[in-house]
């Protein structure tokens, strides 16, 4: 059988093995009270990059929407208003808060949150926002921070997805309260696990600093509720590096996704991904979604690919509202949200993805397409 071209995979070179290998020769594993020496300058470095006041490093993405979460004061019975067509963390976030998910409906050409059906779904219990920056397109954030501001929301942009995505010139979390990213092993950069928050409010650093390690203002006092998120040594150095490659990483994957939509366009059975006005895609994902057919029809087309190698994945099959965990927090209708998610997979575009590997994946999709579809 042929090789799978994975749907993601961690981009790993010589210089971060030397830089792990510094690490525990050096013997300091883990920044004991805050963050570490690697730690710092990851974060130094992250803030620089991504031209925002401060970075906060923690061991993951989820970690860094928890953090946002309670450094913003959301508490048990508030409502957070958020995608239902993410990955689980999102939501996961909301509820260990003890606050409550509310889900508002996506657009179909772009798979974000709708900033119309969440400004409909702000009640009195509203407490904050998170739109997220699906498969690396960026939300239409300027328009949830309007809302926002008029509501007095909290607006945490989950970016986890987002390293390299831009809207309207400006990076993820230019204009939230905070952003929270994901350095998991499939994301377009990697610590293995891990993840950061970042912020240009010097009130939100700073408790977020605490939280991250157990609420300490001195060395065994506590004077927040706080938990163990600190990023370890070994992580934040292999970050370095990672963080030095996203722009050649961030390219090769521009490049993928363009070729493959150069291949596939005027296929009509497909509607392909798109970058409205403004927006810049970090493409950790290239989605895209049968016009006709059944979901049994999408998982035919997805096995089938994998067959031959090409490692379609949907994400998500199961949208959270509908999730059993989920289904508490109350009954949604959320028609777009429920019709892609039947409709939808995804294909590699990642920077190991070479150009006769894209020529390959375009000629499998049709194939694939024209035997489950007619
Ligand atoms: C990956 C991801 C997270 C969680 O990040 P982890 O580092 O895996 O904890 C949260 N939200 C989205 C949209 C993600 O893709």
């Amino acid at each position: 059988m042929r090789k799978m071209i994975p749907i993601n995979m961690p981009l790993i070179g010589q210089e971060e093995i030397k830089a792990v290998t510094r690490v525990l020769k050096g013997g300091m594993l883990t920044g004991r009270f805050g963050s570490g020496p690697m730690a710092k300058q990851f974060e130094g470095d992250f803030a620089k990059f991504f031209k925002t006041k401060h970075a906060v490093a923690v061991n993951s993405g989820t970690a860094a929407l928890h953090m946002a979460l309670w450094a913003a004061g959301v508490k048990a019975g508030d409502e957070v208003i958020l995608p239902s067509f993410t990955f689980i963390a999102t939501a996961e976030v909301v509820a260990l808060i003890g606050a409550k998910p509310v889900f508002a409906d996506i657009k179909q050409n772009t798979y974000n949150i709708d900033p119309d059906k969440l400004e409909a779904a702000i009640t009195r219990k509203t407490k904050a926002v998170i739109p997220v920056d699906l498969y690396g397109l960026p939300a239409e954030i300027d328009r949830i921070k309007e809302i926002a501001d008029k509501h007095n929301l909290i607006l945490v942009e989950d970016a986890a997805q987002a390293h390299g995505a831009s809207y309207r010139g400006k990076n993820p979390g230019y204009f939230a309260d905070v952003a929270c990213w994901s350095f998991y092993a499939s994301k377009n950069m990697t610590t293995g696990e891990g993840g950061m928050v970042t912020t240009n409010n010097d009130e939100y650093a700073r408790k977020l600093r605490l939280i991250k390690s157990h609420g300490e203002t001195e060395e065994y006092k506590a004077s927040v509720l706080g938990h163990n998120y600190r990023m370890p040594e070994i992580e934040a150095s292999i970050g370095i590096v990672q963080l030095k490659q996203l722009p050649v990483f961030a390219a090769k994957r521009r490049k993928n996704a363009e070729d493959l939509t150069e291949r596939l366009d005027g296929f009509e059975q497909l509607v392909l991904p798109v970058e409205p006005r403004g927006c810049r895609s970090s493409w950790y994902l290239y989605t895209v979604r049968i016009r006709k057919g059944s979901v049994e029809d999408r998982d035919r087309i997805v096995e089938g690919l994998r067959n031959k190698g090409v490692g379609a994945t949907v994400y998500y099959p199961t949208p959270i509202h509908q999730m059993a965990y989920y289904q508490q927090f109350g009954t949604y209708h959320l028609p777009n949200t429920e019709k892609v998610a039947q409709k939808v997979f995804s294909l590699p575009v990642h920077p190991a993805v070479t150009p006769e590997n894209i020529q390959y994946i375009a000629r499998a999709v049709e194939v694939a397409v024209k035997n489950c579809i007619d």
